[in-house]
């Protein structure tokens, strides 16, 4: 019995315990036990060449992975999310796995790996304890209502599965904190309290998993994709997240200085602004993800940091002090480049470690953009985002530091994953590619 007060006692368990990792395409893949079978201590097999499968459902050309080589996928146990109650489907347990050799040792290509090292890095050097939680956009493709932003009659035609997907995330330890009806066409979002980042990552893919399948069990498609058709609402995946001292205090926060921000929560915004331009194709890894990047929909638009400006792509979100409550704890960033293709654990652990390389280098204070900034021409030596993901990956792929960050099969694996995906989608237009995503995610 494992002693963590976190780990499912038998009287939780569920027939079946789905062991998983989320690849490089941000699909959840893995493989089921009978939950009974899975002891403390078991691992389960895993493929290297399984990390080489791209967004089509393929094993990509000339990846550095064959026919031979195993791994195992040792579960999180405290990373076990039991979801009951989607109609038509069993209850099922998920549990995420690290990724490891066969002998034991962390696999070098393991996105969660990724994240939990940089975590442990801010720890280890800085003192620092991260709390982050994502918050994602998606559209119900077979609503018929007529939509209205924020509305109640937009909450009311998502019912029941609203109710289900809450009340579902709810007892899987989700913790959702909001579920409302969005701006775009028949667009909904879902958010969930901050947590520990490899747990906020873990709730991040099981959340996207379960709308979908709610959604499914009614003969409705749900999409988190970065974009439904071109010109409209964009759905994002918007990761907020502090910093705490020791004691608790938050590092970000100084009443003295523009937007409360601190010296060190300035440097941490520079050193992910810095390599911004590089870090696209990992936050944004999608043909259709550079359809969103831009002005005008309130996604983000441009690589600044933004007093509670929503085209920035850091975003010093506001603090609420009714009743004289303590703006100090609240203040934090709101990461809103990324999207549904990032793989959650890759997408908070770039942020992460550009953060922590902004307070390695001491990188200058980044600048706090106050009230509105216009975009449409690139203004205010404001650095634009690629504008395509060929682009990005150019820009990723020449970045030496950017790149050293990774295994080197990891990047190259990467890498041929997404130019088959761009060659697939290169004949297509905008609508069909929007159209192609739009089947995965
Ligand atoms: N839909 C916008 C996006 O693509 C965000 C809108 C908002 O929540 O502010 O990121
Ligand atoms: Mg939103």
């Amino acid at each position: 019995m494992c002693e963590n007060p976190q780990c499912p006692t038998t009287d939780d368990l569920t027939p079946l315990t789905f062991v998983a990792t989320s690849d490089l395409t941000a699909v959840t893949k893995g493989r089921a036990l009978p939950s009974a079978n899975l002891g403390e201590k078991d691992t389960t097999g895993w493929v290297p060449a399984n990390l080489g499968i791209g967004t089509g459902g393929h094993i990509a050309e000339k990846i550095p992975f064959g026919s031979t080589g195993d791994l195992r996928l040792r579960p999180d146990r405290a990373a076990s999310y039991p979801l009951r109650g989607v109609p038509g489907k069993p209850d099922t347990t998920i549990v995420f796995a690290d990724v490891i050799t066969t002998t034991g040792e962390p696999w070098g290509c393991c996105p969660r790996t990724f994240l939990r090292d940089t975590v442990a890095a801010l720890q280890e050097e800085f003192g620092v304890t991260v709390k982050a939680s994502f918050e994602h956009e998606f559209m119900d493709r077979d609503a018929t209502d007529t939509h209205h932003p924020f509305s109640w009659r937009s909450y009311r035609a998502a019912e029941p599965l609203g109710s289900r997907v809450v009340t579902a995330m709810q007892a899987s330890g989700l913790e959702p904190e909001n579920w409302l009806p969005e701006y775009g066409l028949h667009q909904y979002e879902v958010t969930m309290k901050p947590t520990d980042p490899v747990a906020a990552a873990d709730r991040a893919i099981v959340v996207r998993d379960l709308v979908r399948d709610v959604f499914a069990s009614a003969g409705r498609r749900a999409s988190f994709t970065p974009m439904l058709i071109p010109g409209e609402s964009g759905n994002g995946v918007h990761v907020h997240f502090s910093l705490s001292d020791a004691q608790g205090r938050n590092v970000f926060f100084d009443d003295s200085r523009p937007g409360r921000l601190s010296e060190f929560g300035g440097r941490f915004a520079g050193g992910i602004l810095e390599r911004a331009r590089s870090l696209a194709a990992l936050f944004a890894p999608l043909s259709a993800s550079y359809l969103r990047l831009r002005p005008h929909q309130w996604a983000s638009a441009g690589i600044f940091l933004g007093l509670h400006n929503r085209e920035a792509l850091l975003r010093l979100c506001p603090t609420v002090e009714i009743d004289g409550r303590d703006p100090e704890p609240q203040l934090h960033f709101e990461f809103r480049g990324g999207d549904v293709g990032a793989n959650p654990w890759l997408l908070l652990g770039v942020v992460l470690r550009a953060g922590l390389e902004g307070l390695r280098q001491q990188t200058e204070p980044a600048r706090v953009r106050e009230g509105e900034v216009d975009l449409t021409d690139g203004a205010d030596g404001i650095p634009e985002f690629p504008h395509s993901l060929e682009e990005a990956l150019q820009l990723f792929e020449a970045d030496e530091e950017v790149r050293g960050w990774f295994d080197p099969d990891l990047v190259e694996t990467f890498l041929r994953i997404k130019r088959e995906e761009l060659a697939e989608v290169s004949s297509l237009s905008d609508t069909e590619t929007c159209e192609w995503y739009a089947r995965v995610y």
